[in-house]
C-alpha cells in the first residue's frame, strides 16, 4: 500500500483501518437493476399491478426469493493529525 496524504491537511501522519460489511441484499436494487428493469418495471407495475401481485403471489408460493451476501472489504484511512477520513 502507498503512502496516502491527507487531501485536507496534507499530513502523512494517516492510520489504516481495515473495514469488512456485510450487507444483505434483498430489499435494494442495483443501479443495474434500475438501468435493465427499473424504469420500465415500475410503470409495468402499476398498469399492470393486479397481473403482478398475483404473480408474485405465486412466486411467493413456489419460495422464489432473491438474496445476496455481498462482502465489501475496504481500508479507510484516517488522518491523525485532522480528522479527516477516505477510502483506500
Ligand atoms: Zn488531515
Amino acid at each position: 500500500m502507498k503512502k496516502s496524504v491527507c487531501s485536507k491537511c496534507g499530513s502523512t501522519n494517516i492510520n489504516y483501518q481495515a473495514i469488512t460489511n456485510t450487507i444483505q441484499k434483498n430489499k435494494y436494487h442495483s443501479l443495474t437493476w434500475w438501468l435493465c428493469i427499473g424504469w420500465w418495471w415500475i410503470p409495468a407495475k402499476w398498469f399492470f399491478f393486479t397481473g403482478i401481485a398475483l404473480f408474485m403471489f405465486v412466486l411467493k408460493l413456489l419460495g422464489v426469493r432473491k438474496k445476496k451476501n455481498i462482502i465489501i472489504d475496504r481500508t479507510k484511512a484516517v488522518c491523525q493529525n485532522c480528522g479527516n477520513s477516505w477510502n483506500v
